[in-house]
């Protein structure tokens, strides 16, 4: 007796076959797949939104293919797989999406100027750790 299930993509009826997802949404997978693995040969070094965008793929169907190492690591960039930890927006690295890092910034920025020398140093390490870059960026370190 066939072992008939529910697709996980589209909630057919289907015969099992190894794949909770049925053929003709396996064959849809296949397609955008080929569409995907196509556009990051030709555009080596492109992002998961890039390749999204530009070939109007779910973002995380294409995460799925990463996940399942189909696609090849070097051809997109894995760091774009994080969401912003104030607002959730998919980012491309680092912690916080733009916006949020520049408002977290003069945040900081406006709060740190209660505080100085020695204490500031300290908060900043225990605060931070390795992130520092947010208090000096760039910045010349001569003045102290
Ligand atoms: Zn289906
Ligand atoms: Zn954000």
């Amino acid at each position: 007796m066939a072992d008939l299930r529910n697709c996980s993509e589209c909630g057919g009826l289907f015969v099992f076959m190894g794949r909770d997802v049925c053929p003709k949404c396996i064959e849809k997978e296949e397609e955008d797949f080929d569409a995907v693995r196509k556009y990051v040969r030709e555009h080596s070094g492109a992002s998961v939104v890039e390749v999204a965008e530009a070939t109007g793929i779910d973002e995380e169907r294409i995460l799925h293919f990463l996940r399942e190492g189909r696609l090849i690591s070097k051809g997109l960039r894995a760091t774009a797989v994080f969401n912003c930890e104030r607002c959730g927006k998919r980012i491309e690295s680092g912690r916080f999406c733009r916006a949020c890092a520049e408002e977290l910034d003069s945040g900081l920025q406006q709060s740190l100027q209660d505080i100085t020398g020695v204490e500031r140093e300290e908060r900043s390490v225990t605060r931070h750790g390795k992130d520092r870059m947010h208090i000096k960026s760039g910045k010349s370190f001569d003045q102290g």
